[in-house]
C-alpha cells in the first residue's frame, strides 16, 4: 500500500521486528559487521549485497534515513553523507571530476559558489554560472560540449527566488545531462524536484529536514534511470580493479550500479576513500526531526507570510524577496511548483545606514544572529557580510544581494512575538 508523505516521514524505511521490536529507531553504534562467513564475505565485497560492512560505507540507522528520505520522495536510491557540502561536492565531482563542467545558477548557497571556485576547480570540474537563470535558455545557451550537469536550488538562498523546473530539466534532458537540485531550503514538504525532471537532489539535511539546529548532514537522493552514455560520462566508466566481479574481472560503476551510478559511486568510492561518513547518532537525530517536518515547514510558512506582511508596512523596508510578497515576479511560479507555500527563509532590504542595520541586528531579543537557517528558532543575518562574504562584488551584485539585505529565517515561535521583536529593533536602530 502506496502511504501518504505524512505516514511516510514517521514509519518508512523501517521495521521494528527486524530490530528486537524496538519503536524508536536504535543507535548502531558499531564501525564493523560480522561478516559471518568466508562465503558471505565474498558476497559483501563483490557488491552482492546492501548489508553494512563497515560504518563509513554504510550503518543500519543511517540506512533507515536513507530509506526514509527517499520514501519522502517516492524514489529507491539515497546515500547520506556528514554534510550538505559532502552532498555537494560528492555529487558533483561523481559526475564532472577530470575535466568536466557544471552549469549553474548564480543564486546558490554562498559556501557553495564558493565550494566550486576554491577547491573543486582544483580538482578537475570547470563551472560556469549563468547571469539570468530566470530566463530558461540562458542555461541552453550555455550548455557546452564538456558540460556534466545543470545544477540549481529551489527556494534560492537567501532572495528565495524560483526557477522554471520543468523547462530546466528539459533543457538538460534534451543535451542528455543530469539535472541536479540542491532542495534544502524548500523541504520535500514544500516541493519534490523529482516530480519536476530532477534527477538527483541533495540536502543539507543540517536544515529544515532535521530542524532543530543540532546536527550537520547530507543526503543525496537518486532517481534513477538515467541513460549516462558511457562516452560522455567516461569517470563512471571506467574499470577499477575494487570493483571487480568473483573471476576477478575490473568493473566501472556503471556496470555495477547500471541505474542509480550517482549514489552507487558516492557510496563505494566517495565515502570509502574520500570518507565524509555520517555517524549513527546524527542519523538518528534527523529521523526524530523529520518526524514533525511538515508541521514545522507549514507553520514557518505561515508565520513567514505574517512577518512579510508586516515588514511590507514598515517604511524601514526597502524591498522584501520572498515569492508571496506583494508584485513578486516569483509568485506565477510558486503557485505552480510550491502549492502549499513558499517556506520560511527570506530576505527584505534595510533602509538605513550602516550603524543602522548593525543597531538593528544587535536589538532583536528572540531573532538569534546566527550563520544557519531551518531552525525551530528564528534567526536573523547580514548575507553579504556573513554567509555570503564570499562572494566577490560582482557575484553579489549578479545575485542581486546588497549590503543591506538581511535575510530570516523563521522559526516556530509565536508570529506576533517575532513581529514585535523587529518592530522594536527598528524602533531602537532609528532613536
Ligand atoms: C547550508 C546549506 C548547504 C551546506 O550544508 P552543510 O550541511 O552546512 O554542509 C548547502 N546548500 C544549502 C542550500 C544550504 O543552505
Amino acid at each position: 500500500m502506496a502511504y501518504n508523505f505524512d505516514t511516510l516521514k514517521i514509519r518508512a524505511g523501517y521495521n521494528p521486528l527486524e530490530h528486537n521490536n524496538a519503536v524508536s529507531v536504535p543507535i548502531y553504534q558499531t564501525v564493523a559487521y560480522e561478516m559471518g562467513s568466508t562465503a558471505r564475505a565474498d558476497a559483501l565485497f563483490a557488491f552482492e549485497l546492501e548489508d553494512p560492512l563497515y560504518t563509513r560505507v554504510s550503518n543500519p540507522t543511517v540506512q533507515v534515513l536513507e530509506k526514509r528520505v527517499a520514501a519522502l520522495h517516492g524514489v529507491d536510491y539515497a546515500v547520506a553523507v556528514a554534510s550538505g557540502m559532502a552532498a555537494i561536492s560528492y555529487t558533483v565531482l561523481a559526475l564532472a571530476a577530470k575535466g568536466g563542467r557544471i552549469l549553474t545558477s548564480p543564486r546558490l548557497y554562498g559556501g557553495a559558489v564558493d565550494g566550486f571556485h576554491s577547491i573543486l576547480e582544483e580538482l578537475g570540474v570547470n563551472y560556469d554560472m549563468i547571469a539570468n537563470p530566470d530566463d530558461p535558455y540562458e542555461f541552453e545557451r550555455n550548455i557546452k560540449e564538456d558540460t556534466k550537469a545543470i545544477y540549481i536550488e529551489t527556494i534560492s538562498n537567501p532572495l528565495a527566488t524560483v526557477l522554471d523546473f520543468d523547462a530546466i530539466a528539459e533543457i538538460a534532458h534534451k543535451h542528455g545531462i543530469p539535472l541536479i537540485v540542491d532542495n534544502t531550503a524548500a523541504t520535500p514538504y514544500l516541493f519534490n524536484p523529482f516530480e519536476h525532471g530532477a534527477d538527483i537532489v541533495v540536502y543539507s539535511a543540517t536544515k529544515a529536514l532535521c530542524g532543530h539546529g543540532n546536527v550537520i548532514a547530507g543526503i543525496v537522493l537518486e532517481k534513477g534511470g538515467f541513460n549516462y552514455d558511457p562516452a560522455k560520462f567516461p569517470i563512471l566508466d571506467r574499470k577499477l580493479w575494487f570493483l571487480r566481479d568473483r573471476n576477478e574481472n575490473p568493473r566501472s560503476i556503471l556496470d555495477i550500479f547500471p541505474t542509480s551510478p550517482v549514489t552507487g559511486k558516492i557510496r563505494a568510492v566517495h565515502l570509502n576513500y574520500l570518507g565524509a561518513a555520517l555517524s549513527p547518532f546524527d542519523a538518528y537525530l534527523i529521523l526524530l526531526g523529520i518526524e514533525t517536518l511538515s508541521e514545522r515547514v507549514a507553520k514557518q510558512t505561515s508565520s513567514a507570510v505574517k512577518i512579510v506582511k508586516y515588514l511590507e508596512t514598515n517604511k524601514h523596508v526597502n524591498w522584501i524577496s520572498y515569492p508571496y510578497a506583494a508584485g513578486s515576479k516569483y509568485k506565477a511560479l510558486a503557485d505552480k511548483y510550491l502549492p502549499k507555500g513558499a517556506g520560511g527563509i527570506f530576505s527584505f532590504e534595510f533602509n538605513g545606514t550602516e550603524e543602522q542595520k548593525r543597531k538593528f541586528i544587535e536589538s532583536v531579543n528572540i531573532f538569534g544572529y546566527q550563520a544557519n537557517i531551518g531552525d525551530a528558532r528564528s534567526l536573523i543575518v547580514n548575507p553579504a557580510q556573513t554567509t555570503h562574504g564570499e562572494l566577490t562584488h560582482e557575484q553579489r551584485d549578479v545575485t542581486g544581494l546588497s549590503i543591506n539585505t538581511i535575510r530570516l529565517s523563521i522559526g516556530l515561535e509565536d508570529p506576533q512575538d517575532l513581529i514585535d521583536d523587529l518592530d522594536q529593533a527598528f524602533e531602537k536602530a532609528f532613536t
